[in-house]
């Protein structure tokens, strides 16, 4: 077999969560010149960005979009910073490193907060926000795919919640957007967040916030202390299709295409659809395997997976080397017992076939050397 190392990118089968494989369509505008960006032209394709993005998630009327140039993370610092400040006091669902996050973001910017911690695996319930009723809080804060244990929190759950308490619900869809159905105004969301190397499938580099007219009038209410994340002045030269410092302009041409193509294709709903056929092929091909799905709530973005002989990283690593497949490893504590497998980007059911073969073949061959 031919090491990694000796591989392009191209020959790899990527089911990671982010990078993913890009369209070919995207993958081509990707080797052409950046253009000059403050122009009629480039405005016109930011312009067209934000409606197609606030369409793809049923913002509420009066609803804006904010390209930041920045990972995910970018946006979720951004919104921690421009929507909550000491005055507040926000719940945080907190049941892996993305949750961790948002508690060290607040902590960071000194926003009073509560975290829910929630065990490997395990969805949000209601008898676990009990006894945060009624309970002065003025945000409720929540990755809603959990992506580094695969958890799909109970959107409809938490959404009620915040609507009875009147909460700032502030939602990190950053790899549920497209791969799950959201809805900001069926939900009440008040801010959602994405980024582009997820199920965008677009280079990393792009981080996008859906502000409703809530997050809106908050954002232009308070005081922030930076240049680069104070949003008021992204949302006045976005008014006109510009950013106030130079962005990733050729991600974000990048994006422009494939959100375009998705409009063209079905739409959101036909594209949470693909996703999710690909996910049911792969769960339905690894029945009788030995692995155990480890999650309670599963997003059609990911299925956190557990070996059960062998090492998860040991596995992700032959894969890798002697199958030239990626799967995600996970970090911590669960390196070696739980790896991850992605549907987002542009997989087929072919490369879902090509995966269990090739996972059969090296979970036979990791015991066999044990
Ligand atoms: C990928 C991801 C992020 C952002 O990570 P970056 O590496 O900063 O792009 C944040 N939250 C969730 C849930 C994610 O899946």
């Amino acid at each position: 077999m031919i090491k990694t190392e000796q591989k392009g990118n191209n020959e790899m089968l990527n089911f990671t969560v982010g990078p993913v494989t890009l369209e070919e369509s995207v993958l081509k505008m990707g080797q052409e010149q950046i253009p000059y960006f403050r122009t009629k032209e480039f405005s016109k394709i930011m312009l067209e960005n934000e409606q197609l993005m606030l369409q793809f998630s049923y913002a509420p009327e009066g609803s804006r979009t904010i390209f930041l140039t920045g990972s995910g993370t970018a946006a979720m610092e951004a919104a921690i910073m421009n929507v909550f400040n000491d005055s507040d006091k926000v719940l945080v669902i907190n049941g892996g490193s993305f949750g961790q996050r948002f508690v060290n973001l607040c902590k960071i910017h000194r926003v009073p907060y509560t975290e829910i911690k929630l065990e490997q695996g395990k969805n949000i319930t209601l008898e676990k926000l009990s006894m945060y009723e009624q309970a002065g809080y003025t945000g409720l804060i929540v990755n809603l795919h959990e992506t580094s244990t695969g958890v799909l929190y109970d959107l409809p759950l938490l959404a009620h919640f915040c609507r009875r308490n009147k909460l700032f619900f502030l939602v990190d869809a950053i790899s549920a957007f497209l791969a799950d159905s959201i809805s900001m105004e069926a939900m009440g969301i008040s801010l959602m967040l994405t980024g582009s190397q997820k199920a965008l499938a677009c280079p990393p580099g792009i981080s996008i916030l859906v502000l409703s007219p809530e997050a809106i009038d908050r954002i232009e209410e308070r005081e922030v202390t930076s240049l680069y994340f104070n949003l008021k002045d992204a949302l006045k030269d976005g008014e006109r299709g510009q950013t106030p410092f130079t962005p990733a302009v050729g991600i974000l041409r990048q994006i422009h295409m494939r959100l375009k193509e998705i409009a063209v294709t079905g739409g959101v709903e036909a594209e949470s659809k693909r996703i999710a056929t690909i996910a049911a092929d792969f769960r339905k091909k690894i029945k009788g395997m030995p692995f155990d799905i480890v999650s309670e709530s599963l997003s059609n973005a990911v299925t956190p997976l557990h070996p059960w002989k062998v090492s998860a990283y040991d596995l992700f690593t032959l894969l890798k080397d002697d199958y030239h497949i990626w799967v995600c490893p996970n970090g911590g504590e669960l390196a070696k017992k739980v790896f991850r497998v992605g549907h987002i980007g542009a997989l087929t059911l072919e490369d879902n076939t090509t995966l269990v073969h090739a996972m059969e073949l090296a979970v036979k061959q990791l015991e066999y050397l044990d």
